[in-house]
Formats: structure tokens, sequence, C-alpha cells
């Protein structure tokens, strides 16, 4: 299974008492690329990221780095590092002294520590924070702070845990836009686990989609996205529409559904063609992303030039070629 390359994940279970947190995933990542783990709460993203930085023992299965099994080696002896949502920072210390931190328990030099502390808080946007009290920084500050820190010892592999997750929303897009072009100049290899997906697609090489401990999808978020596979997997990554188009269930993404006015000469009531209301209609910008709802009360999202009025009675068409299929 391993290429030696990286980080591989082989077959790995992990359980407490009945509960199978983990069910036989393998996963391989490639030195220098982002994977992001997604799925909803408790599908056991948070305990595979443990098992592979030595924090719980696999019930079975193998984990190696660089083609060298892991079970044996101690948790600080991985060159993991580790960033949680909950950032715990040294409270009582100053900005400087929370990101040197783990250099100083290395034994360098004073002034060692320093250039690097402050070339660490340029990196992440903190430059001249040094003498800061951790108690005055915002959240997204703390958060850049807990990076710094866990990037000091340049972690051969960073595992970062929803580290913007007590973040709000608007502080958390800017954040993770950032974190992905850091992560990226650094070449770092991560492991990026999310229950947003919107966040994991963003920063993710590779997204592995998790559902009740099982790794159901691995691919690039194009990959993921095209073709899901499953409906858990659809609709966990956001295909709100899920029908069934000759024999075949298929996701509908709002690019593969067209807005039409009703009228002669247009086909209704087949598959693909079908009668609508407007629901609702949402400036977007360069467009109005507009929903629709059938008869039976299945809605559709999709895309319009010109805004269109709510309660308007439109015809959707939609491409089955745009759709992707679903294996269940
Ligand atoms: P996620 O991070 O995706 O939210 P977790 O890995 O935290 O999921 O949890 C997966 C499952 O394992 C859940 O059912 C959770 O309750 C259970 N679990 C996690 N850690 C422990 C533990 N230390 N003891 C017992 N059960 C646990
Ligand atoms: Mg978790």
């Amino acid at each position: 299974m391993s290429t030696g390359d990286g980080l591989a994940i082989n077959e790995v279970t992990v359980r407490f008492g009945d509960t199978v947190a983990v069910d036989s995933v393998t996963l391989s990542i490639a030195t220098g690329s982002i994977c992001a783990l997604v799925g909803p709460s408790g599908c056991g993203k948070s305990t595979l990221l443990r098992a592979v930085a030595g924090l719980v023992t696999p019930t079975s299965g193998q984990i190696q780095w660089q083609g060298n099994d892991l079970t044996a080696v101690a948790v600080h002896r991985r060159g993991i590092g580790l960033m949680f949502q909950q950032h715990a920072l040294f409270s009582h210390r100053d900005v400087a002294a929370n990101v040197g931190f783990g250099l100083r328990m290395s034994g360098s030099d004073r002034r060692v520590i320093d250039q690097r502390v402050s070339e660490l808080l340029a990196m992440v946007g903190l430059a001249g924070f040094e003498a800061r009290s951790i108690d005055t920084l915002s959240g997204g500050e703390a958060q850049r702070v807990a990076l710094a820190r866990t990037l000091a010892p340049e972690p051969a592999l960073l595992l970062l845990d929803e580290p913007l997750a007590s973040l709000d929303r608007a502080r958390r897009g800017e954040l993770n836009a950032e974190l992905a072009r850091l992560l990226r100049e650094l070449g770092q290899t991560a492991i990026y686990v999310s229950h947003d997906q919107v966040e994991a697609f963003a920063v993710a090489d590779q997204v592995g989609v998790m559902h009740a401990g099982k790794l159901l999808r691995v691919g690039t978020p194009a990959e993921v996205w095209a073709d899901p596979q499953s409906e858990v997997v659809a609709r966990f990554i956001g295909h709100e529409t899920i029908i069934e188009v000759a024999g075949c269930r298929v996701a509908v993404p709002a690019k593969a559904v067209k807005l039409m006015p009703r009228g002669p000469g247009l086909g209704v009531g087949s598959e693909t063609k079908i009668d609508v209301v407007v629901r609702q209609s949402v400036f977007a910008g360069d467009r109005f992303e507009v929903q629709v709802a059938s008869a039976d009360g299945m809605t559709y999202r999709c895309y319009s030039d010109d805004d269109v009025e709510i309660g308007t009675e439109c015809l959707v068409v939609i491409d089955p070629a745009a759709c992707p299929r679903l294996n269940d």
C-alpha cells in the first residue's frame, strides 16, 4: 500500500467500547499536499487525527510516515504539529513567549528565537505583535498566534482540527484563505479537519468525506463535487436536490438547471422539464441566485441574469449530462 512518500493510513480502525469511531480507513497524503477531512459532527474526524498524532492507539491498522511505521514512535518524536479549535495559549505570557515556547524548550539561542518569532509573526500577518498580551487579542489574532506557535518547530506534518470553528463567519472566510495560501507557500504537508465543506474545499488538494467512521469518498475537490458517488456524500458537500432521471438517481447542481418562461411549444411534465414557481431570487453580484419549487415540493437552485419575481410560474430544464449520478 505505501509508496513511502508522505503519510499512509492503512485500514485503521479505532473503537471505544462498542463505538467504532474510525472504521477501516485507508488514506494516503503525499508530501507537500493538503488533505481536508470533512463530515458531520461525530463521524470520526478528530479520532482519526488523534490516531495519526499518536494520542489514541488504533485498534487495528497501520500508520506510516515516509514509509516508516509510526506505531512505536512517541508522540513528541513524530514531528507532528497539532492545532485545535481551542488554542490553549498561555494567557499570562505575551505573544512572543507563546510563539517561541517550543523553540525555548529545544534550547535554541535567544537571538535565534527572537528572529524566528518575528519571522513567524510576519508570516501569519501579526508583525510587531511580540509584546502584546494574549488577553488583548481578538479571536482571529489568537488563532494566528496559535498557528505561528504550531509552525515554529517546522513540523513535518501539520494536523489542524477545525482551527477556525470558534471564529465568526466573516473572519473565518478571510483567515481560511490566508491559511490556504500560507500552507501552500510553505509546502506544508497537512490534514485539515472541518465540518464546513466550503472551507475545506478552498484549502485542500484532496478531500476525504467521512460518515459514521467510514471514509466514503476521496478525491480532488473538483472530482468529489462532480462525482460524489453516494447520496450521503452528495448531500454533505452541498448538493441539495436529488431526483430520479431515466431510472437513475442524480444530484442536480445549479449549473445543470436552466430557468425558462412557460409557454406553448415547450413540452411540460417530462423528467427534465419541470413546472416550477419562483420562491426566492437573491442578487449575487453578476447574477441572481434563484430558488424554485415544483408542485411536488422539490426545490431547485439555478442562476439567472435577470431578477425574477417571487411567485412567477416558470419552467426549469435540467441537463442530465451535468448531473452527477449516484450509485445508491
Ligand atoms: P468528529 O471529530 O468527526 O466530530 P470524533 O472523532 O470526535 O468525531 O468522534 C467519533 C465518535 O467516537 C463519536 O461517537 C464520539 O462520541 C466517539 N468518541 C470520541 N472520542 C471518544 C473517547 N475518548 N471515548 C469514547 N468515545 C469517543
Ligand atoms: Mg472533532
